[in-house]
Formats: C-alpha cells, structure tokens, sequence
C-alpha cells in the first residue's frame, strides 16, 4: 500500500539529515511498541516515518499552508504555535501526497502535543517521538523508555509533565491540547493507582 522506498527518498529531500535519522529512529520504535501492544505495526512504521515531514519548512510557508488547509487557531499568536504547525500542517501534507488512513493522519497531527482519549497508535507515535534511541536532549531517556514498555497511558502522562514543566520553565505558551491531555491522562493513572 506505501512505498516506502519513494517515502524515504522524499523525506532525504524534505529533511535535514539529522532529522532523517530521528524519522527513521522513531519508525522502527514505533514499529517495536506497536508489535509489543498488538496493534497495526505497519501503520505505526509509516506514521513514525512521516511524524516530522513538516519539520525543516520555514515558519512562514508553514503559517500559510495552516490557513490553506483552514486549520484555526483561535486566539493563539504565531510564536504561541509555532513548535505545533509542523504536526498540523504535516499531517495534511501527507495525506495529500500519499493518502495516508484517517488514523495516520491523527498520529502525525497530534505527535507534539498529544490530546486527551487517543488511540493507541496516537499514543505510540507520541510517545516514540520522545523516547527514540538517536534523541539526546532527554533525562532520564530509560526511565520513559521503560515506562513505554510497562504502561502506555502512564509512559504519555510522564511526558506530558515533563514537557509541560520544560515549557514552563521557558515560560513558552502551552497550546491547550496539551494541558487537556495532562488532566486527562493524569486522571487515568491517579485512578487506577487508587484501585490498587
Ligand atoms: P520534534 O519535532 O521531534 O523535535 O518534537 P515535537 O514535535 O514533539 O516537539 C516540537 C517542540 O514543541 C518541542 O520543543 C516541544 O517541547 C514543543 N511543544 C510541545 N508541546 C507544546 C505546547 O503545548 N506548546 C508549545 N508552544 N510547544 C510545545
Ligand atoms: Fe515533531
Ligand atoms: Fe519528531
């Protein structure tokens, strides 16, 4: 159904080469967990690929591709959403181009952020985005990679307080996606700590 031959000659041209690394880096764990959670490891492996095929446009190409594709964000000034367009705008870009699923198309959208109620193959895309081997700016990597493999919703809920509390930190502007899927995975792992 992808040819990935043809995608991964795209992203060598769409990519920088570091980021190619970590879209092939994030493929293959993505591909990993999926097999170890039962889900569709082929569509997890074409998700991961193509997470980050936004990345290397330039902001304002990408700031116009958003309106293109009629993506709102409210309120929100362009520094206040500048870190998320690349999954938005991404995420259409590969539909158009190699008409990837309805659930694809989710994963990509939501990789930086992340949203309350994902499915699995969000959650896996989230996560192995943060945990893949070539990524070098995160502590404690082994704790979350470890986590990944223990409990899905527990492994997003850490990342989401750690990211949440780096973007605080640099007092950058959390985008509300994010903070309602911290209550709501925190919500999740606080519950079924209780039942225990
Ligand atoms: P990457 O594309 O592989 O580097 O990683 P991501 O797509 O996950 O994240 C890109 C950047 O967005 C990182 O610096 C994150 O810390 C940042 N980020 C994550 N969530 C938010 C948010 O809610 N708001 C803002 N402004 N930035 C965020
Ligand atoms: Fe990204
Ligand atoms: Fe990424």
């Amino acid at each position: 159904m992808y040819n990935v031959e043809i995608i991964l000659s795209d992203l060598k041209n769409e990519l920088n080469f570091n980021r190619f690394i970590h879209s092939i880096a994030v493929s293959t764990t993505a591909k990993n967990l999926a097999k170890f959670y039962n889900i569709n490891s082929n569509e997890a492996f074409i998700a991961g690929l193509l997470h980050d095929y936004a990345k290397n446009i330039n902001e304002k190409k990408l700031y116009d591709l958003s309106k293109q594709f009629n993506i709102n964000y409210k309120n929100y000034k362009f520094d206040e959403i500048k870190n998320i367009l690349h999954a938005h705008v991404g995420a259409y870009l590969v539909k158009e181009k190699y008409n990837v699923n309805e659930k694809i198309f989710k994963a990509i959208y939501t990789h930086t952020t992340a949203e309350k109620n994902m499915t699995n193959l969000q959650k896996i895309i989230y996560i192995s985005d943060y945990i893949e081997p070539f990524r070098d700016n995160i502590k404690n990597q082994d704790y979350f990679i470890k986590l990944a493999y223990t409990n899905l919703d527990k492994c997003i809920y850490q990342i989401l307080k750690s990211t949440i509390s780096y973007l605080k930190k640099r007092k950058i502007k959390i985008y509300y996606k994010t903070i309602e899927a911290y209550e709501f995975y925190k919500k999740i792992v606080k519950g079924s700590e209780n039942e225990n």
